[in-house]
C-alpha cells in the first residue's frame, strides 16, 4: 500500500524533487522550507547526464536546457595552464542525457515553480523550519516553527524525510553526538561574472593541484554573446579555524587575487574574472562522515542531509535527485513504507558513503595533483609526466563508482517512468 502522506523537511534540491516525483508516483508530499521567501541563492552547480534524465522524465528537461550550459568537456590542467587531461563530457560522451552546467538558485526556481503548478501551493510551506519529530504507532509527528512569529505547528504523516541539508534537524535527532561539519581545512571562493566564453564555450576547467586550485565553468547565455561564468578557486588553509558553513558570506576581491594574480593563461585570464565579479563569496570545505543508517522506521535521510560531501566531480545537487527519484520507487513498489524506507536505504548508502570517502582523495583530480608533485614547473610532455594507462585509470574508477559510467546510466529502466521514451533534452 502506498503511503497516503509525506512529510519532506526541506525544500532545496533534493526535497523539490522528492516532491515532483512523489507527485509522478501517485503519492501525497508536502514541503516545509524553513526560509520563508526562497530567493534564488547560490551560485554554480553541475547536473551529471544521470540526474538530467530524472530531470527530463519529469517533465523538465526543456526548462533545464533554456537555462543552463550543455558541458561537452572536461579539461584538468596544471597551474601554468597547461593540458593534462581531455575528455568529452555529456552528450559528447555517448550518455543520451547532456551533463548541464547552471545556476543552482535557478535550478531551485524550475523546481520550485514546478512543485508550486503541480502539487499546489498549499503544499509548499515556507517559513516553516522542522525542530524535532516523534514516531508513534504507524505515523510520525513533526514539530515545525516559524522563525519570524515563532509560532509552532504539529503535522502527522505517514513517512519523514529529512531533506534539510547540512545541519539537518532530522540527521542531528538520530545523531544526536554527531557534531559539527568536518573542515577539511580548504576554502572555497565562489562567484559568477558575465564574461567572453573562453575555449568551446562548453568546457570546465580544473586546473592547479591539491593545495591551491580553480574550477571554471560557463553557467548561463547572456546579453552580447558573451556568458555568465561561474569560477570557484580552492586553497588550503592550514591553521585556520572552521568558518561557519554560510553561502552567502562575501570576501573581499584583493584576498582573491592576491593569491591568484599570476594565474593568467593563453585561454582565460583568471585575473580580470576575479576583478570583473560583482560579488565573491566565501565557504568552508567542509563534509561529514559516513552514517550506517539513513533510515530509521518511518524517516529517512535524503540529499545534502544524508551524504554531505566535498563538492569533488560536481555531484551532490545530481545524488540528491537520484536519492529523491529513488526513494519514490521504493515507496511505490514496496507495500510497507518501513521497508520501502529500509529498501531506499539500502539501495543508495553503500555508494554514497563511498563516494564521500573517495571525494576526500581528490576524485578524477587526482591526476593533477600527481603531475603538480612530478613537474611543478609544467612540461614539455604531458606523456613524460604521466602515462595514459595511470590517467584513465584515475578517472574511469570515480565514474564507475559514482554510477555514472554511461552503459549504467544509458541502459537502465526509468525509476519512475515505465514507458519513458529516451529523448535527449534538444538545444544541445
Ligand atoms: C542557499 C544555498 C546555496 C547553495 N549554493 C550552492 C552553490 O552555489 N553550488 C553548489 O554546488 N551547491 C550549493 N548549495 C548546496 C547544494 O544545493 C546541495 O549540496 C545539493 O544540491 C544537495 O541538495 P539538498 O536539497 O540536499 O540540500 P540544500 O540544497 O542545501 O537544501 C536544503 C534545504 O533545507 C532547508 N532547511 C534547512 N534546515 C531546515 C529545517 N530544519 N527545516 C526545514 N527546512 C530546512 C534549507 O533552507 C534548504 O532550502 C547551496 C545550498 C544552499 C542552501
Amino acid at each position: 500500500m502506498k503511503p497516503a502522506q509525506v512529510i519532506i523537511a526541506g525544500g532545496g534540491i533534493g526535497g523539490l524533487s522528492l516532491a515532483l516525483s512523489l507527485h509522478q508516483a501517485g503519492i501525497r508530499g508536502c514541503v516545509y522550507e524553513a526560509v520563508r521567501d526562497p530567493l534564488p541563492l547560490g551560485v554554480g552547480i553541475n547536473l551529471q547526464p544521470s540526474a538530467v534524465r530524472e530531470l527530463t522524465e519529469l517533465g523538465l528537461g526543456d526548462s533545464l536546457a533554456h537555462i543552463g550550459i550543455g558541458t561537452r568537456r572536461l579539461n584538468l590542467c596544471n597551474k601554468i595552464g597547461q593540458l593534462i587531461h581531455s575528455e568529452p563530457r555529456g552528450l559528447a560522451a555517448g550518455y543520451r542525457w547532456p551533463q548541464i552546467s547552471i545556476h543552482r538558485g535557478e535550478l531551485q526556481s524550475v523546481l520550485l515553480r514546478a512543485a508550486r503548478e503541480r502539487i499546489g501551493d498549499g503544499n509548499i510551506r515556507t517559513g516553516a523550519k522542522l525542530r524535532s519529530f516523534e514516531q508513534r504507532g504507524e505515523s510520525v509527528r513533526a514539530r515545525f516553527s516559524d522563525g519570524e512569529s515563532g509560532s509552532e505547528r504539529v503535522e502527522e504523516a505517514d513517512i519523514l524525510v529529512g531533506a534539510d541539508g547540512i545541519h539537518s534537524a532530522v540527521r542531528r535527532q538520530v545523531y544526536p553526538d554527531e557534531g559539527e561539519p568536518r573542515f577539511a581545512h580548504q576554502i572555497l571562493w565562489r562567484a559568477a561574472v558575465e564574461a567572453e566564453p573562453f575555449l568551446d564555450g562548453q568546457t570546465i576547467v580544473i586546473a592547479g593541484h591539491f593545495d591551491q586550485r580553480i574550477i571554471v565553468y560557463p553557467i548561463r547565455k547572456v546579453a552580447g554573446g558573451k556568458l555568465l561564468t561561474n569560477w570557484i578557486c580552492q586553497m588550503t588553509v592550514p591553521g585556520q579555524a572552521q568558518l561557519p558553513e554560510n553561502w552567502n558570506r562575501r570576501v573581499e576581491k584583493e584576498k582573491v587575487l592576491s593569491a591568484f594574480e599570476r594565474w593568467r593563461f593563453p585561454w582565460l585570464d583568471f585575473p580580470t574574472l576575479i576583478e570583473r565579479s560583482p560579488s565573491i563569496f566565501e565557504f568552508p570545505l567542509v563534509d561529514r562522515d559516513p552514517v550506517p543508517a539513513w533510515s530509521f522506521g518511518r524517516v529517512t535521510l535524503l540529499g545534502d542531509a544524508a551524504h554531505p560531501m566535498q563538492p569533488v566531480g560536481g555531484q551532490a545537487g545530481s545524488q540528491a535527485i537520484l536519492d529523491a527519484r529513488t526513494l519514490a520507487r521504493a515507496l511505490i513498489e514496496t507495500v510497507d513504507p518501513v521497508a520501502a524506507l529500509k529498501r531506499y536505504d539500502a539501495e543508495r548508502r553503500p555508494t554514497m558513503n563511498d563516494l564521500i570517502l573517495r571525494n576526500r582523495n581528490l576524485g578524477p583530480e587526482a591526476a593533477m595533483q600527481l603531475v603538480e608533485e612530478r613537474a611543478p614547473n609544467g612540461f614539455a610532455r604531458i606523456e613524460d609526466v604521466i602515462s595514459r594507462h595511470e590517467l584513465d585509470a584515475i578517472v574511469k574508477s570515480f565514474s564507475a563508482a559514482a554510477g555514472l559510467d554511461v552503459e549504467s546510466v544509458n541502459h537502465r529502466p526509468s525509476y519512475l517512468v515505465a514507458s519513458a521514451r529516451i529523448i535527449p533534452t534538444s538545444p544541445f
